[in-house]
């Protein structure tokens, strides 16, 4: 048996990305394969959206754009090719339908990402597309700025004069997604903005967070503080654990909060548990409770303002008397007791690891990538799409669909070379 396979198009790592690279190459006709290094295409897509995989967003380009923040732009032409309703289209085909849940957050109707991933290889394998499993990519071929073709880590040679790099990024790695593509663009001189973590926990100061941990908290909002500056709110659900804040607002505060960690900066999440209320609403509606209940201890008032596991660190905080009847408590303390429900702060020490992150921000930088195509500008027939490129988003389903959309267009633009 020969050591060297030919074919068209070479797809490298098989998620959302690589799985529509290849499956769209194929349906134009390319002999493809699909090389993963796993035993099974997809780990971390089956994963997603807590296992009911959170598909993408029925928003407009231009809102999809914006939750990329700066380097959202790139993406237009992906989005343009292949979107929201395309997406939904190609799974309702294969029996998965989805639904709209709130904030526009599209979800497959069988609340399973793993009969996703199995709709989405079996679809790749209706086009034609082959998937060779237990096969990590370790070079690429390059001769003369065109590509050639690559190596496997078994010393495997697939040759093809287009490949896609669709490798995730570095977060999750017993997924598979360790980092390799980064590796595999620098060797066809590509650039490198440095990866670090984006939907990340953070981790806080002291034991506040440790003695909450498990309580989630919904309707609340936090606000990022970077050297005393308010930077960002969010309003929405999160969570406390051991090591400090995480949850859907935290994580997505999180980008710029490392960003700032890694400046040195004085970084603090605050949180405004009635956020309903303003200060003075706040103020007004803590006197009606104290003046309806004079005889009740202040630590049983606060039931009425507080899930109980909140009451003894909200006392702690505050260091108002707990037996204290409400009718006793002043003017002073009233004022303590509503800045702190309206300003819970956390002084952010750090953010967990990379690989605890939902999503790597950097990756192969954008200016030597044509976005038309997701063609490389330095090597010919070298394409890289989804995770891998500097791109990272909120959550809400933002980062499958720029997975699906970026490896439709490499998928669809691979040309004869
Ligand atoms: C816990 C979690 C939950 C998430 N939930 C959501 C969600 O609900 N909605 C959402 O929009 N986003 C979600 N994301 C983000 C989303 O999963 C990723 O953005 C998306 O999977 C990226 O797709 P990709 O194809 O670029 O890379 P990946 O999905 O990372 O796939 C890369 C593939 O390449 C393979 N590979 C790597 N190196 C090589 C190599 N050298 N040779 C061959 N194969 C290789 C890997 O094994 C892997 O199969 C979540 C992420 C995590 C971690």
């Amino acid at each position: 048996m020969t050591n060297s396979t030919s074919c068209d198009v070479i797809v490298v790592g098989g998620g959302p990305a690589g799985i529509l690279a290849a499956g769209q190459a194929a349906r134009r006709g390319k002999k493809v394969l699909l090389l993963e290094k796993m035993d099974r295409p997809g780990r971390k897509l089956r994963i997603t959206g807590k296992g009911r995989c959170n598909l993408t967003n029925a928003t407009s380009i231009d809102e999809f754009i914006r939750h990329f923040g700066k380097n959202g732009r790139f993406l237009k032409p992906a989005f343009y090719g292949f979107f929201v309703d395309d997406l939904r289209e190609l799974l309702a085909d294969q029996g998965i339908p989805t639904i709209i849940e709130r904030g526009n957050r599209v979800f497959p109707e069988c609340e399973s990402a793993a009969v996703v991933t199995g709709a989405l290889i079996r679809w790749l394998q209706q086009t034609g597309g082959t998937i060779i499993l237990g096969s990590g990519v370790t070079n690429l071929l390059i001769k003369d700025g065109r590509i050639t073709g690559v190596t496997t880590a078994s010393g495997r040679v697939y040759s093809a004069a287009n490949v896609i790099v669709c490798t995730g990024g570095k977060s999750y790695p017993l997924t598979g997604s360790t980092g390799d593509g980064y590796l595999l663009a620098v060797q066809a001189g590509h650039k490198i903005v440095p990866p670090r973590p984006a939907l990340i926990p953070l981790e806080t100061e002291g034991n506040i967070a440790r003695r909450l941990q498990g309580l989630s908290l919904r309707n609340v909002s936090a606000s990022l503080w970077v050297n005393g500056k308010k930077q960002a709110a969010e309003f929405g659900e999160m969570l406390f654990a051991h090591f400090g804040l995480t949850g859907p607002i935290i994580l997505t505060l999180s980008g710029m909060a490392v960003d700032a960690l890694s400046k040195k900066a004085v970084v603090e999440i605050a949180l405004d548990l009635k956020p309903a209320l303003d200060y003075q609403q706040l103020d007004a509606r803590l006197r009606r409770d104290f003046d309806e209940h004079p005889k009740q201890q202040f630590h049983k008032i606060l039931k009425l303002l507080l899930p109980s596991s909140l009451i003894p660190v909200c006392l702690d905080l505050t260091g108002i008397q707990p037996h204290k009847n409400a009718g006793e408590i002043t003017a002073r303390e009233r004022q303590t007791l509503r800045n702190w429900l309206k300003d819970f702060r956390f002084r952010v020490t750090g953010h967990r690891p990379i690989e605890e992150a939902i999503i790597t921000a950097g990756g192969v930088c954008l200016k030597e990538i044509n976005p038309k195509t997701l063609e490389s500008r330095r090597v010919k027939g070298l394409y890289f799409a989804g995770e891998v490129l500097d791109i990272n988003a909120d959550t809400g389903g933002y980062n499958l669909q720029a997975a699906f959309s970026t490896g439709w267009l490499a998928g669809n633009c691979v040309t004869e070379h």
